[in-house]
């Protein structure tokens, strides 16, 4: 059998491409792609993400010995185009060894460089370069790299430092130097002697000298490192399922630690923030791998305008910055200008901003990986507008590139002007990741997941992060770090998750035993309030109030853009003219769901609502609702107005009785004192109106159709303030439903008090309003008798929160108990109350619409509840032909994205 495992790149030819994400990895596919568009890129060779999967099916030795082959050819192969070898005391070949999922999951797996180093090839390093420093330089980093991923010395307890960071902390401290390049190379060789000692003694094994015996280790560790604990968590979080597997790339040195001539960096082709089209990265002279982000030194920007700006950011004088943090443009002027050059190439190559990684060695740049970068929702909109401005993609394109569900960072609030302009600014970071954030001040991951649980809003402060606290980072409302530039792990991952972010904020003293932070002298203490302005980079002290953000500039261009192609309508879920009005601001044409119960619970409404549920007569009920009825048409004339010509979809009154009446002693005996009967009675109705199974009792059309009279007046106020608009010269279009129908006769009944109480209602105010009376289908049985239900209702909406419910037998209050253990054992992939199940409850809808208009063919079709604001639902509602979704007045926008994706897609 001759399956392909292995897939080699070099010297401008390669067997993969970039279109072979799913195999290769992306960081595999795009280096091959790299290689067949000219771009210099060491060469290698990556392990398919088939083999992951086999060496977890197979095991470690199984899977070593299928690849031998390829693999040693591949190594050849890389020998051949660099002219050395393996492993060679003269001449000798390093490689990395790196990992790479389909979808990029940034520092989240471990990588190895410098591999193929002994005691004697690193002897002959320094003899060929010439530069002892460096040769051991690279030596001590792999001891360290190699003892940390593949022999298992990184501590997994998160107080425990790193064995090796220890060692070098003390060889510092013994001379009294602080940076990692003040060492010389008698400390240097000591710390590559000292690790082999701290791996000996812990693991009880010498370090292995065979390069082919590092080679395979680190390979398998990589494989190994997908289902780390921090991997496994950045999938979940990521909705990235295991089965993809991580390639593994293995590809000779180049080094960026030889010397002034040589260094290491990170570039984006746009501002990752902001979206502006701003070339931008840092660097670091004679560094290696991931010095620029681990925030050990102070990286220094790639262009000067950006060294500029990050200069005046860090209030650093203008001679300092020049002479010590010069940047990339003005210290390697020739290699800047062919990083600028590439950097533009490979974005229109790609069509996308870039995310990329190089490395200079002498004076030579090589590229080690590309991507289409992460953004935050605001950059996210920006590019894909300003892309579609130059002319580099269509309309299709742009609309598609959008995520629907990070539209939500623009939608949230930002400081109130006025406020921010008053607030105490206690120092300034870098501006790494937007958007305004407060809360009170936390040190550690666990304690921002818990106070987070706990419904705090928190914001995490550590001098830097690393991949163990994304969590906390995730629960938080925004992160300040102490220490790291634009692509420090904070920042990354921040603009990741859209969540504000300032980095580097030096003026900041964190102690972490104490848990406090001191800066210029304010100390705050764990608990105190910040603010944050991510787009700034301001640490304000306090909470700074917030106002609502509004959709303009590129999110409105976007929007219409969204307009123009989408079929399904969206409206909003609203029960107050203020949510309508925010809806409605957001690009909602109409209420889908206006639900009522709600109103009844401010003083004078409960009293009465109270009063008509204590009644045991009809009359009694009556004389109740007559009081209710002028509150009633009030709400709905603010409602109608605030969406005056649109739609206004009304739903009945729906929960059960009990849970307008008090339910402890205490609220008992002051509804008895002030309706003045006995508490007993109270309780007696009380106890009457409990139920086994509230959830299926005597709720929706089954409260309407014992009491009509509910019905009646609810009926009157809401055309009762149409009229009003009518006569003030509004464009009322009220919509009457009657939810929970699951027998035709239930909808029968109700639509004739409906009908009835408005041919009343018109006669008596000598005006006549167009309205419509439909239903909501939430009963399965409903679905599937649809066509009967159509020949009255005049439209239908569905409500799939409780038709999930029903549908799945799970009551929507009582499945906390077991969800978790479902979600984790796989029963279910996702909540089915908040992504719609397709499949199953799908299936309800699919044939509730074919059914309805089969004997109505004109029936409009819609769907309330949690899903019609979720992307994929909306997409679900699109090809089974529903007119529109309704979902609340933040999703909007969210909404009306995935709706026009779907028509794109279609
Ligand atoms: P991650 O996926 O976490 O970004 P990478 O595999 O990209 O990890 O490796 C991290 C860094 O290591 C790279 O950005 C690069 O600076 C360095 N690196 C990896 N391979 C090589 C190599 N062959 N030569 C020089 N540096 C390398
Ligand atoms: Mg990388
Ligand atoms: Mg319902």
């Amino acid at each position: 059998m001759s399956e392909k495992r292995v897939y080699t790149f070099g010297n401008g030819v390669a067997e993969g491409k970039a279109g072979m994400k799913n195999l290769l990895g992306g960081k595999g596919a795009n280096l091959a792609e790299m290689n067949l568009i000219g771009v210099p890129v060491p060469p290698g060779f990556t392990i398919t993400t088939d083999v992951c999967n086999e060496y977890f099916e197979k095991g470690k030795e199984k899977v070593v010995a299928l690849l031998k082959n390829e693999v040693e050819n591949a190594v050849h192969h890389i020998e051949n185009l660099m002219n050395c070898k393996f492993g060679d005391v003269q001449n000798p070949l390093l490689v990395s060894v790196r990992s790479g999922a389909r979808a990029s999951m940034p520092g989240m797996m471990d990588t190895i460089l410098n591999l193929g180093l002994n005691d004697e090839v690193a002897k002959g390093l320094a003899e060929k370069s010439g530069n002892e420093r460096f040769a051991y330089d690279s030596y001590r980093r792999f001891v360290q790299m190699y003892g940390d991923v593949v022999l298992g010395m990184k501590p997994t307890n998160k107080e425990d430092i790193d064995p090796f960071e220890e060692i070098i902390q003390q060889v510092k401290a013994e001379r009294g130097i602080k940076l990692d390049n003040e060492m010389s190379v008698d400390e240097l060789k000591k710390l590559v002697a000292l690790f082999k000692e701290a791996i000996k003694n812990q693991t009880g094994k010498d370090f292995p000298t065979d390069p082919m015996e590092q080679l395979w280790g680190a390979v398998c560790a990589v494989f190994d490192s997908w289902m780390n604990e921090r991997a496994i968590l950045y999938r979940k979080m990521e909705g990235i399922p295991a089965e993809w597997g991580t390639a593994v790339n293995v590809q000779a040195m180049v080094f960026g630690n030889m010397g002034n001539t040589s260094a290491t960096g990170v570039c984006f082709s746009r501002d990752a923030a902001t979206g502006e089209n701003i070339f931008n990265g840092e660097y670091l002279v004679n560094a290696q791998g991931e010095d620029v982000v681990a925030g050990i030194r102070t990286p220094q920007q790639i262009t000067k305008e950006g060294s500029l700006r990050w200069a005046a950011q860090q209030l650093i004088d203008e001679d300092v910055r020049a002479s010590q943090y010069p940047s990339m443009e003005e210290n390697m002027p020739e290699i800047f200008a062919e990083l600028n050059a590439i950097q533009e190439k490979l974005e229109r190559h790609y069509h996308d901003m870039q995310d990329m990684e190089f490395t200079v060695q002498d004076g030579k740049l090589w590229f080690l990986q590309t991507r289409n970068g992460k953004r935050t929702g605001t950059a996210m909109v920006k590019i894909a507008m300003d892309l579609l401005r130059e002319g580099e993609i269509d309309e299709k394109t742009a609309l598609l590139r959008c995520e629907p569900n990070k539209l939500d960072e623009l939608l949230h609030p930002v400081f109130d002007k006025a406020a921010q302009k008053q607030a105490k600014v206690l120092t300034r970071g870098l501006p790494a990741s937007p958007g305004a954030a407060c809360g009170q001040v936390v040190f550690f991951a666990d304690d921002a997941a818990r106070w987070h649980e706990e419904g705090k809003q928190v914001i995490m402060v550590r001098i830097e992060t690393s991949p163990e606290d994304l969590a906390g980072m995730s629960a938080a409302e925004g992160i300040l770090t102490a220490r790291g530039g634009m692509t420090s792990h904070a920042a990354v991952v921040a603009r990741g998750m859209g969540k504000c972010c300032v980095s580097g904020a030096g003026a900041i003293n964190i102690n972490y035993k104490q848990r406090t932070l001191e800066i210029d002298g304010v100390l705050l203490r764990e608990g105190d309030y910040i603010s944050l302005n991510g787009s700034t980079g301001e640490v304000y002290l306090g909470e700074v109030t917030t106002q609502p953000a509004k959709v303009t500039g590129d999110l409105a261009e976007l929007m219409e853009l969204c307009n123009k192609y989408t079929k399904l309508v969206v409206r909003t879920n609203a029960d107050t003219p203020h949510d309508a009005q925010v809806a409605h601001n957001f690009g909602a044409v109409g209420i889908g769901l206006c639900r009522t119960e709600h109103m009844f619970f401010e003083s004078e409404k409960i009293k009465a609502m109270r009063e008509m549920i204590l009644a045991d007569t009809k009359e009694g009920r009556e004389k109740a609702l007559t009081k209710l009825l002028p509150f009633q048409r009030q709400d709905f004339y603010g409602i109608l107005k605030s969406m005056d010509g649109h739609p206004v979809n009304v739903r009945l009154l729906d929960p059960p009785l009990h849970e307008f009446v008090p339910h402890d002693l205490e609220g008992q005996q002051a509804m008895a004192a002030e309706m003045g009967i006995s508490v007993q009675e109270i309780q007696h109705r009380v106890n009457s109106l409990s139920e086994h199974n509230p959830m299926l009792g005597h709720r929706g059309c089954r409260l309407g159709n014992t009491y009509p009279e509910i019905t009646a007046m609810q009926t009157r106020a809401i055309l009762g303030a149409a009229i009003q608009l009518k006569k003030e010269g509004f464009d009322p279009h009220p919509e009457i439903m009657v939810p929970l129908i699951g027998v035709v006769h239930e909808f029968d009944q109700q639509e004739k008090v409906i009908r009835d109480t408005a041919k009343q209602l018109f006669e008596e105010e000598g005006v006549e309003i167009n309205f419509h009376v439909g239903t909501m289908i939430e009963v399965p049985r409903a679905a599937l008798v649809a066509e009967n239900i159509a020949k009255k209702a005049e439209y239908f909406s569905f409500g799939t929160n409780d038709l999930t419910q029903m549908t799945f037998g799970y009551s929507r209050d009582d499945i906390a108990s077991f969800l978790p253990v479902y979600l984790e054992k796989k029963i279910l992939n996702v909540d089915p109350f908040q992504v719609l199940d397709q499949k199953g409850v799908g299936q309800l809808i699919d044939m509730g619409v074919k059914k309805g208009r089969s004997t109505r063919p004109n029936l409009v079709c819609g769907i309330c509840g949690e899903h019609g604001g979720e992307p994929e639902s909306v997409k679900f509602c699109h090809r089974v032909g529903l007119n529109y979704v309704s979902c609340s007045p933040f999703r909007v926008p969210i909404a009306r994205l995935a709706a026009a994706q779907a028509a794109v897609e279609e």
